[in-house]
C-alpha cells in the first residue's frame, strides 16, 4: 500500500502543507472511513449521555459542554493555522519527517513491525513527558479534568495538543526514525479508534475485558490513567496495547476495592473552558514570577507538576513515596 509518493522532494513544513493536493483521495482509504467512524462515535456519544443523564441522572453535563466547547476550539485553531485536524495534521507531519529521514524502514513485514514498535514507544514517551514536564502538562490537563468518564473525554484536547505536540511526536518523529508514512496513517487510524473507544463511559460499560486486558488497552486500564488515586498517578500511557506501559514498567490494572476517582488535584471549574483549558498556564505563570533564580524558573517549566522549590514536593512519585511509606507503616 502506498499513501503518497515518496520521490516527492519536501524540505520544509510549508512545502508539505501543500502535499495535501498531492495524496490521491482514492489511496487513503481509511482517512475516507473516520469521518464516518467519527459519526457513528457523535450518535453513540449522544445516546450515552441521554442514558446516563435522563435514566440514570448521573451525567455532568457542565463537562459535556465544556468538551464540545474544546473541540470546536481545536477545529476553529486547526483552521485557523491551515492544520485541520490531528489525524490530518499527523499525517502531513510524517510525510515531513519523511522527506528529511535518511532511512526508510519500508512495508515489509519487518518494517511493520519495527512501525508498531517505534509509534507504540513513542506513543508512551509523548504521553509520559506530558505528566512528567509541567510546560507538557499544561498541554494535557484539559484531557484529565473532567470528574467524569464518558466518550466526549476522548476529544477534549487542548488544540496545541492535537494539532502540535502529538503531530509532531507521533507523526514527525517516528517518521524521521524511518517509520513510512503509511503505517503511521494506519496506526493513527486505530489509535483513532481504539483510543476513543477507551472512554467510553463507566455507567454503560462496566465490566474488564478479560483476554484482551493481557494485551490491549481497555476502558478499564484507561479509566485508571484517568484516575487522581494516588496509586493510579502517571500510569497506562499507552492507547493501543500494553506494550509500553509493560517494558517501561508503567501497567497498573484497576484494582476491585479502590474505585476511580476522576479528574486532576487541583481544584478546576470543570465546566469552564479557560478554567479547564488555560488554568495550568496561569498557575505556571504564576510560580514562575516568584522564582528567584533563572534554574529555578528552569525547574518550574520542566520538571514533574508538583515540583516546588521548598517544602514538601507534591509531585507524583513524591505521593506514591510518601503513601507506600505510611503502608509499610501501617502494615509494621
Ligand atoms: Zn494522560
Ligand atoms: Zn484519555
Amino acid at each position: 500500500m502506498s499513501i503518497l509518493r515518496r520521490d516527492l522532494e519536501f524540505r520544509s513544513l510549508k512545502t508539505t502543507l501543500a502535499l495535501m493536493e498531492n495524496i490521491n483521495p482514492d489511496t487513503l482509504p481509511l482517512v475516507q472511513v473516520l469521518p464516518f467512524f467519527l459519526l457513528a462515535l457523535l450518535i453513540y456519544g449522544l445516546a450515552e449521555f441521554a442514558f446516563v443523564h435522563y435514566r440514570l441522572r448521573r451525567a455532568k453535563t457542565g463537562e459535556y459542554g465544556m468538551a464540545v466547547k474544546g473541540l470546536g476550539f481545536t477545529m476553529l485553531a486547526g483552521l485557523g493555522m491551515g492544520l485541520l485536524l490531528g489525524p490530518v495534521t499527523k499525517l502531513l507531519f510524517a510525510v515531513w519527517g519523511a522527506s528529511l529521514s535518511p532511512f526508510d524502514a519500508g512495508l515489509s513485514p519487518l518494517g511493520w513491525i519495527y512501525g508498531f514498535f517505534i509509534y507504540e514507544m513513542s506513543y508512551w514517551l509523548q504521553h509520559w513527558l506530558a505528566h512528567k514536564v509541567r510546560l507538557l502538562w499544561c498541554l494535557h490537563s484539559p484531557h484529565h479534568a473532567p470528574r467524569s468518564m464518558n466518550i466526549f473525554v476522548g476529544f477534549n484536547h487542548s488544540f496545541l495538543e492535537t494539532l502540535l505536540y502529538m503531530p509532531f511526536t507521533l507523526g514527525f518523529i517516528p517518521a524521521l526514525l524511518g517509520v513510512d508514512p503509511a503505517i503511521i496513517a494506519v496506526l493513527t487510524f486505530v489509535d483513532v479508534v481504539w483510543g476513543n473507544i477507551l472512554h467510553v463511559s463507566d455507567n454503560v460499560v462496566s465490566r474488564r475485558w478479560s483476554v484482551l486486558e493481557r494485551f490491549m488497552q481497555t476502558p478499564s486500564y484507561h479509566r485508571v490513567h484517568h484516575a487522581q488515586n494516588v496509586r493510579y498517578m502517571d500510569t497506562n500511557y499507552n492507547s493501543i496495547t500494553l506494550l509500553g506501559d509493560w517494558l517501561m514498567g508503567t501497567l497498573q490494572p484497576l484494582k476491585e476495592h479502590e474505585p476511580v476517582e476522576f479528574g486532576i488535584t487541583r481544584p478546576v471549574n470543570t465546566s469552564s473552558f479557560l478554567d479547564v483549558h488555560f488554568g495550568e498556564f496561569l498557575l505556571l505563570w504564576r510560580d514562575l514570577k516568584k522564582a528567584d533564580s533563572l534554574s529555578q524558573g528552569f525547574n518550574y517549566l520542566f520538571r514533574p507538576p508538583g515540583w516546588t522549590p521548598q517544602g514538601e514536593q507534591q509531585t507524583a512519585s513524591a505521593r506514591k513515596h510518601r503513601a507506600l511509606n505510611a503502608t509499610q507503616m501501617t502494615d509494621a
